[in-house]
């Protein structure tokens, strides 16, 4: 056991929530414009300038007619029309239509006056300054002035996280600047003697560190600013001296590795004897060792080095809370049913988050793991797109169907 076990040890999934909660970081705001907008956060609600289209328009590269014109149109009978016009999209119409008129129009076009509908040029034969009409133009290919967007609508909420089809209603709502919340920075020190990079070469006892790099990519998935460096080895002093650099660098610090029962568990000793813990330990599997507190001010979550554990705590304890902070609200965790092809098992209290593939098998949606569950396994992880979401305490029976989060 360690030297003073915290009052929360070992605590449920939900009570480390509720914990995590009582810690926060201040957010701040800043203007960007719309091309740097892609997975950035807005920080306000979004309002349309415009009505969207801003004025009817043509659907169809067609002619612009009087319904009431054509509707005897037949095969054997077409009307005739006379073209006295030809509208490009970006032009303004010249000519009102009248009965007996036509006005060539392309798609995008403003309608000219008088005109009610649109026939598609497809449907028409074109003559010496004339068009026949082989049926009836029924008041369609219309699209008609705020029937997507009218102005002064909410189009995005704040918290949005930005994709290609925000922006692009970003720009056609006439918005080139917007605001978003600055990125937090994240500081992630990784530890272990036994870790060195990928590049170098690999000698006895040694292992390629993957952690941090799997975090990075998870912190920058949220749209955040991951500051990522070397792993140290299991050395108090040199973690003391990166701590205390990341909080001058940084608004959150993640750890990874070293917050267990072993002998080298440094990351685990130091927030002990010099930091400020919150809690350590959660039943959970895989990730039972995280740890949550302060380093000098700034909150420190510490990860279990096991490569398919810290990705877990990451997504189940990390993800949820920084989306909370920065009112990230509008992306909520994806989660689908599925039917799971084998049994779960589990132990009373603990929730289990197992690595599993789910794909579309005709009518259902089916889940299984593809690799052992190993924690120390980066593969049951490399191979899965979800994770089981199981109350506490329970397990599944194969054919079951049970909640998973896309991962
Ligand atoms: P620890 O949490 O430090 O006891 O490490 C648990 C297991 O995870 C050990 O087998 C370590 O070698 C491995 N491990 C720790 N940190 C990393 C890392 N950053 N990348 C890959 N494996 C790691
Ligand atoms: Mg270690």
């Amino acid at each position: 056991m360690p030297n003073h076990t915290p009052s929360n040890y070992f605590i449920s999934l939900d009570k480390a929530k509720e914990l995590t909660q009582t810690i926060s970081i201040p957010t701040k705001e800043e203007k960007i414009t719309i091309q740097n907008a892609y997975n950035r956060i807005l920080s306000q609600d979004i309002f349309s300038n415009i009505n969207d289209p801003p004025f009817n328009n043509s659907s169809m590269d067609g002619y612009a007619v009087i319904y009431s014109d054509t509707i005897k149109a037949t095969k054997n009978n077409p009307i005739e029309l006379k073209i006295i016009d030809v509208i490009n999209a970006g032009s303004i119409p010249q000519k009102e239509i009248q009965s007996g008129f036509a006005s060539k129009i392309m798609t995008g076009a403003p309608i000219p006056k008088g005109a009610d509908s649109i026939i598609m040029v497809e449907k028409t034969q074109k003559e010496e300054g004339k068009i026949k009409i082989f049926q009836p133009s029924f008041p369609n290919y219309i699209r008609l002035k705020g029937e997507n967007i009218s102005k002064g609508q909410l189009i995005l909420e704040k918290g949005t996280l930005l994709k290609p089809s925000h922006i692009g209603l970003l720009a056609t709502t006439g918005h080139s600047h917007i605001s978003v919340f600055k990125k937090l920075k994240i500081s992630i020190i990784s530890t272990g003697d036994e870790l060195i990079s990928p590049g170098e070469k690999l000698s006895s006892g040694k292992i390629y560190e993957s952690n941090s790099y799997v975090l990075e990519g998870l912190i920058n998935d949220l749209g955040h600013i991951p500051l990522r460096i070397n792993s140290i080895s299991d050395s108090i002093d040199i973690l003391r001296l990166e701590l205390d650099k990341a909080i001058t660098e940084s608004d959150l610090i993640i750890t990874s590795g070293g917050v267990s029962m072993g002998d080298f568990d440094i990351v685990r000793n130091i927030m002990e004897s010099e930091g400020e813990i919150l809690f350590w330990r959660i039943k959970i599997r895989p990730g039972s060792p995280p740890l949550f507190g302060k380093w000098k001010q700034k909150p420190i979550f510490c990860l279990p080095g096991n490569p398919a554990s810290s990705f877990v705590v990451f997504k189940i304890l990390i993800e949820p809370w920084l989306n909370k902070i920065i009112n990230f609200n509008k992306n909520p965790p994806k989660i689908i049913k599925a039917k799971i092809l084998e049994n779960i098992k589990n132990k009373p209290n603990f929730q289990i988050f197992n690595r599993v593939f789910i794909k579309n098998n005709g009518d259902e949606m089916i889940a299984f793991t593809k690799s052992h569950q190993g924690s120390g396994n980066i593969n049951s992880l490399a191979s899965s797109n979800g994770l089981t979401l199981l109350p506490p305490g329970m397990g599944a029976k194969k054919n079951e169907i049970i909640d998973i989060l896309l991962i």
